[in-house]
C-alpha cells in the first residue's frame, strides 16, 4: 500500500502539476484552517523519553506541516503511556507497543515516526518502520557505528522511504548565518573553529553514562557530535584528518567509555577545528576565526532556550522560532515535495565515520586520514 504522501505526490503529478507547485497550496492560510490541518502529516514517536516529551512533543503541536498522531512505547497500558494518551487526545488505534509495532503498516494516520530511543535501538527501529513503509525521523547520533547507520540507509533506500537525522541546528537561522559568514567569506576564509558542548552527568544512571551499547560511547556520541556537525557544515567541507586524547577523572563512572575528549579536525583548505566534550563540566559554543574578524554562538546547541550568536561585537537577532517545529516541518516538506533532505542518513553516516577516526586516533595516538 502507498503512503499518503507518496499517494498525494502521484495525484498531483497526475494533474500535470509538479509537487513543489502544489505543496504550497495545499497548505496556503488562503485554503483555510481546516484544510490545512487535514493535510498535516501523522507523526508516531518511538520512545516516550525526556527529550520527546520536553521538546519533540512541544514542537509537534506547532508545526505546520505534520502532527502528533500516534506513539510506540514499552506498556502501552502503563501509568506513562495512559498519561500522555489523554493529555494529547491519541486514540487507542494509534498506539503501539514494540511487539505489535510493525501494524504501523496498515495506519494511515501514521505518515512516518519520530525514533527518540537509546542510540544502539535507532537502527531496528528505522529498518522495522522502512519495512512499514514509514519514513524516519531518528534522532542522533544516527546509531553507534557506521556499520549500523548504513543499514538504515540501506532500508529506507529499499523501502523508498526518507530518513532524517535529528540535527536540528542545521534549520536554525544563528546556525545557519554562520554557514553564510564562512561560506561567502565575508571575513576571510576561515582558519580556526573551536567548539564545545559538555554537560555534568555523573550523578545520573541514565542508559548514557552507564551502558556502552546503547550510548556507543560517552559525550562524544551524545554532544561532541553537535561540535563535528558545526564545523562541517560551517564549512561545508569535510575533515581529511584527525587526533584526539581522552581524559578520566571520575574512575568509577561510564564503564568503556570516554569522560572528556578532546580533538582536532584538519580540512583540505588548511582550516582547523579545536573542539571538546565532557560529561565532567559545562560549555556550549562555537568560535569561527576568519583572516579579518570573527563570529559565533554561545549557548550554540541548546534544545530549549535562545542561542546568543555574534558578530565579531555586535549580537546576531533572529525572531524566536520553536527549533523541532522549523526541522519537523522541513523533514514534512521534503516528504510532501519529494525534495532532498538536508540532515540526512548519509549526512549522519558521515559524522559516524569521523567519530570512528576520532575514536582511533585517541586509541592509538595517531594522526587519522580519513
Ligand atoms: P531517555 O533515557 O529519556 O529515554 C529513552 C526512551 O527509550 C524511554 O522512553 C525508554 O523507555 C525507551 N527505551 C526502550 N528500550 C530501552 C532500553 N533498552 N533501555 C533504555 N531505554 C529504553 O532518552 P533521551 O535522553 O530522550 O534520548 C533519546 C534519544 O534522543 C537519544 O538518541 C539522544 O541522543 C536523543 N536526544 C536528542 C536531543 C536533541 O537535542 N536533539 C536531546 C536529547 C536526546
Amino acid at each position: 500500500m502507498l503512503d499518503k504522501p507518496r499517494r498525494q505526490f502521484i495525484k498531483t503529478s497526475a494533474l500535470g502539476l509538479s509537487a513543489t507547485t502544489i505543496a504550497p497550496s495545499l497548505f496556503g492560510k488562503e485554503l483555510g484552517n481546516s484544510i490545512s490541518k487535514q493535510r498535516k502529516l501523522g507523526v508516531a514517536i518511538i520512545g516516550l523519553s525526556g527529550y520527546a516529551r520536553s521538546a519533540i512533543v512541544p514542537g509537534l503541536l506547532e508545526a505546520e506541516y505534520c502532527k502528533l498522531a500516534g506513539f510506540v512505547t514499552g506498556n502501552p497500558n502503563g501509568d506513562k503511556a495512559q498519561e500522555f494518551k489523554v493529555k494529547y487526545g491519541i486514540p487507542d488505534k494509534n498506539i503501539y507497543s514494540y511487539d505489535n509495532f510493525e501494524d504501523i503498516a496498515e495506519n494511515p494516520d501514521i505518515d512516518m515516526v519520530y525514533i527518540v530511543l537509546p542510540n544502539g535501538l535507532h537502527a531496528e527501529y528505522t529498518i522495522r518502520a522502512a519495512k512499514a513503509g514509514k519514513h524516519v525521523m531518528c534522532e542522533k547520533p544516527m546509531e553507534v557505528s557506521v556499520a549500523k547507520g548504513q543499514t538504515m540507509i540501506d532500508a529506507c533506500k529499499k523501502a523508498g522511504t526518507l530518513l532524517q537525522i535529528g540535527y536540528r541546528c542545521r534549520y536554525d537561522p544563528f546556525h545557519k548565518e554562520m554557514m553564510r559568514l564562512s561560506q561567502e567569506k565575508v571575513y576571510g576564509e576561515v582558519k580556526l573553529i573551536e567548539s564545545s558542548f559538555s554537560f555534568f552527568g555523573m550523578n545520573s544512571d541514565n542508559w548514557r553514562f552507564t551502558n556502552k551499547s546503547l550510548s556507543g560511547g560517552g559525550p562524544m556520541m551524545d554532544v561532541g557530535i553537535y561540535c563535528i556537525q558545526g564545523a562541517r557544515y560551517t564549512l561545508d567541507a569535510e575533515p581529511i584528518a584527525v587526533t584526539a586524547r581522552t581524559y578520566k577523572t571520575y574512575m568509577d563512572k561510564l564503564p568503556d567509555m570516554e569522560e572528556t575528549i578532546v580533538w582536532e579536525m584538519e580540512f583540505a583548505s588548511g582550516a582547523v577545528a579545536s573542539c571538546n566534550c565532557s560529561y565532567a563540566a559545562r560549555n556550549n559554543h562555537i568560535h569561527v576565526s576568519a583572516e579579518k574578524g570573527s563570529f559565533g554562538i554561545r549557548d550554540a546547541f541548546v534544545a530549549h532556550g535562545d542561542l546568543d550568536g555574534y558578530v565579531e561585537d555586535k549580537k546576531m537577532s533572529f525572531p524566536s522560532k520553536n527549533k523541532q517545529a522549523v526541522q519537523m516541518d522541513a523533514f514534512a516538506r521534503n516528504i510532501l515535495d519529494k525534495t532532498a533532505v538536508i540532515a540526512s542518513g548519509e549526512d549522519g553516516l558521515q559524522d559516524l565515520r569521523i567519530i570512528e577516526a576520532i575514536y582511533k586516533a585517541a586509541d592509538t595516538g595517531d594522526r587519522v586520514l580519513l
